[in-house]
């Protein structure tokens, strides 16, 4: 097992691993910039190190800095957590060269899965069905005409090296392709100083459901079931659920079984979400994540696993321990994810957080990194905390969700909490039968 770990990140995702870290009894260092030498994460770690200035280009994403602070303090592995360097593989391969463990798959996987073109090219062989579109990169607007004229409108221009839903636009008609396909690459370059496009199938009522999986290196690889995450605001996702209230045991089973067989003929190692759309029946993948995902609460809960105990297990070496038929799902599980922002406009609300209480009680948990006094700074996400609730049924764990976000008091910034309630009371919600787009006309009142 490692002697300490360097936590490449910030936020609630820093205590989220420091926490498994001082379970397993191992010290951790925490690494911060000038703007958070007051952040929980650095206040609660064995050791912290300021790598540089406020902007995330100049700390957070500083390959030199973060492999320094991981040489000075003996650190000899490095959680990347998400965001930032998670999905880096440079990185992964720099901490490997360094004699350290990037505690997250290969960074040939990385490097596979981070290139949408390469991983849906992968997915294909090992039998996961896909969303139909282009067979590879699109080279020019002929070549898009071709495909779209194919598969039907309307179509999606995708970045390869797409994320965030950034680079990604619709095209209704043969009219619309040409301002969609120019936009795609131009917002591509911009983001990932990459144009490579793809197309799809643009999907109108799909919902997006995604399954975690662990593999160790010795070749065993299981699944910890689905997440629900179709409720997204620019493609973005707000709130995520374990299991899918669109999908029955049967239908997760079969979508385990083609995901782990798949994987494990890669030699796929660590924590990795495989993602696809379903409608009509149908699963069709869209991406892979292979790192921890933001919403892996909702599975520890409905499974009672730490997912990031398992991933530095398996880093260090370990083998699973369990079986497939070892894994089992008991009642339902809610994350709300509560950001700093208006809950009409989403515009930004950095600021003091004058006052906080965190609502508690049975199958109740709150990641965040908040605490009465603290400033939030402008310069990251704007997400401030997860509240995540577990019940034996969905509809009791709405219930849940409703009064722990009554209890839930945050004051000096503007937050969400008033758009999750609004969410939670709609009966649409409550039913469980939406889509994607459910979100998005929801919230400007249509
Ligand atoms: P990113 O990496 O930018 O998050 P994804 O490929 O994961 O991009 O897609 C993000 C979201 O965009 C999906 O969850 C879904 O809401 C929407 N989306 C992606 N592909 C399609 C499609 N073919 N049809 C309809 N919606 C899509």
């Amino acid at each position: 097992m490692f002697n300490k770990i360097l936590i490449a990140n910030r936020g609630e995702i820093a205590l989220r691993i420091q926490r498994a870290c001082r379970e397993l009894g191992i010290p951790t260092v925490a690494v911060h910039s000038t703007a958070d030498a007051e952040a929980m994460h650095v206040r609660l770690a064995d050791e912290s190190v300021c790598i540089g200035p406020p902007a995330a280009r100049d700390s957070y994403l500083k390959i030199p800095a973060i492999l320094s602070a991981a040489t000075i303090t003996g650190a000899d592995a490095i959680h990347p957590g998400y965001g930032f360097l998670s999905e880096n593989a440079d990185f992964a391969e720099m901490v490997e060269a360094h004699g350290l463990t990037f505690i997250g798959p290969s960074a040939a996987h990385i490097r596979m899965m981070g290139d949408k073109i390469a991983a849906k090219t992968a997915m294909a062989t090992l039998g996961v069905p896909l969303v139909p579109g282009s067979p590879g990169e699109l080279t020019d607007l002929d070549e898009a005409m071709e495909v779209a004229a194919q598969i039907g409108y309307p179509v999606l221009i995708k970045a390869a090296a797409g994320g965030g839903g950034r680079g990604m636009k619709v095209a209704t008609s043969a009219e619309g392709l040409e301002e969609a396909w120019r936009v795609a690459r131009a917002e591509a370059k911009a983001a990932f100083g990459n144009d490579a496009v793809y197309m799809e199938k643009y999907l109108d009522r799909p919902r997006h459901i995604e399954m975690q999986v662990m593999a160790d290196s010795h070749g065993n690889v299981v699944h910890f079931g689905e997440r629900d995450c179709s409720l997204q605001r620019r493609h973005q996702k707000l709130l995520e659920e374990a299991g899918s209230p669109a999908i029955t045991p049967e239908q997760r089973d079969a979508l385990g079984e083609v995901v782990t067989a798949g994987l494990s003929k890669l030699g796929y190692r660590n924590a990795g979400t495989l993602e696809f759309l379903y409608q009509d029946g149908h699963f069709a993948f869209i991406e892979m994540n292979t790192r921890l995902q933001v919403e892996h609460p909702v599975t520890e809960m409905v499974c009672g696993v730490d997912l990031v105990r398992e991933q530095i297990r398996i880093a260090a070496g370990q083998k699973l321990g369990y079986t497939q038929k070892d894994i089992t799902f008991t009642g339902h599980a809610i994350e709300c994810r509560i950001t700093a922002e208006d809950p009409e406009t989403f515009a930004a609300s950095p600021g003091r957080v004058t006052a906080y209480h965190a609502p508690g009680g049975l199958g109740v948990r709150v990641d965040s990194a908040l605490y009465a006094g603290y400033a939030v700074p402008p310069y990251y996400d704007s997400m401030i905390a997860k509240l995540i609730v577990h019940a034996p049924t969905r509809a009791e764990a709405i219930a849940r969700m409703r009064r722990s976000l009554a209890e839930f008091v945050v004051v000096g910034v503007k937050t969400t909490l008033p758009l999750h309630q609004k969410i939670l009371a709609d009966k649409t919600f409550q039913s469980g039968d939406y889509t994607i787009h459910w979100l998005e006309r929801f919230v400007a009142g249509k």
